[in-house]
């Protein structure tokens, strides 16, 4: 095989969607986040789990500038973040976001909640904000509950309403912090089944939950943290089936 054939089938390495570096962060003297080293691959579905007040949404608010650090460097695709407009605006531009509690205007129907974003910060025309919206709500399967106010529909649609506003913004990044965790149990799957397609896509995602089905049936990462720090990360089946760590086996027992 000739150098030119050989380059042209050698396989592309995906380009780093998010690289961390020496992360650390900490609110008065509790240290949170304990040099955190972590890449993200484009189109990568990672998965974060671990006990409550472990630093996983510090971590990813970090991720987009919801919180500050005090040590440390995040680069997203090959961006280094600063504390300054012109990274904010990447950063928005880059990256949505979903919370566990939808973080919804109440005052705004579902299909304003989704066109605001796109009329006042993408400058759409009423119409096309419309169209984008519409088109998000159908595929996430709530077109029909357009003119309601998240007040009138359930916590699953509430989530789902949530999801298409951020992905009206046509983000390269999704970040969710327990995205069903406080939803009703036979809610959980209308919102998980949403993400697996969103997945399907090639969406980079990075999703904080302790839904350890959806981390196997998409994860190509996933990764324990406790008390501030990464015990573990690996292929679904190494975290989850075959930790190497006494700490990621006993949470594992306790959540599974
Ligand atoms: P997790 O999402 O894994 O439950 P968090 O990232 O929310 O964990 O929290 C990590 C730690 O930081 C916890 O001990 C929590 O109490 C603390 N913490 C979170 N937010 C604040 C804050 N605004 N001020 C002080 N401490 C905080
Ligand atoms: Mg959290």
């Amino acid at each position: 095989m000739t150098l030119q054939n050989h380059l042209a089938t050698a396989p592309v390495p995906p380009a780093r969607a998010i690289e961390i570096s020496g992360l650390n962060k900490w609110y008065g003297a509790h240290h949170v986040l304990r040099d955190i080293s972590l890449n993200v691959a484009e189109t990568e579905i990672m998965v974060v789990c671990g006990p409550s007040g472990s630093g996983k949404s510090t971590l990813i608010r970090c991720l987009n500038h919801l919180e500050e650090y005090q040590e440390g460097h995040i680069s997203v695709f090959g961006n280094a973040l600063q504390r300054d407009s012109q990274s904010e605006r990447f950063i928005h531009q880059t990256m949505g976001m979903v919370f566990q509690n939808f973080n919804l205007f109440p005052h705004l129907s579902v299909l304003q909640n989704c066109t605001l974003g796109l009329t006042w910060l993408r400058k759409k025309s009423e119409r096309e904000a419309r169209d984008i919206a519409m088109s998000l709500l159908d595929r996430v399967g709530i077109a029909d509950l357009a003119h309601r106010f998240p007040g009138q529909i359930s916590g699953g649609q509430q989530q789902r309403v949530a999801i298409s506003r951020s992905l009206a913004m046509d983000p390269k990044i999704m970040l969710f912090d327990e995205p069903t965790s406080a939803l009703d149990p036979e809610m959980v799957k209308e919102v998980l089944d949403v993400m697996v397609n969103l997945a399907k896509t090639g969406m980079t995602m990075v999703c904080v939950t302790h839904e350890m089905q959806f981390a196997r049936q998409v994860a190509d990462r996933v990764v324990f943290m406790q008390d501030g720090e990464i015990v573990e990360v690996g292929p679904p089946e190494q975290v989850l089936l075959n930790p190497q760590w006494d700490r990621t086996r006993e949470f594992l027992d306790h959540i599974l």
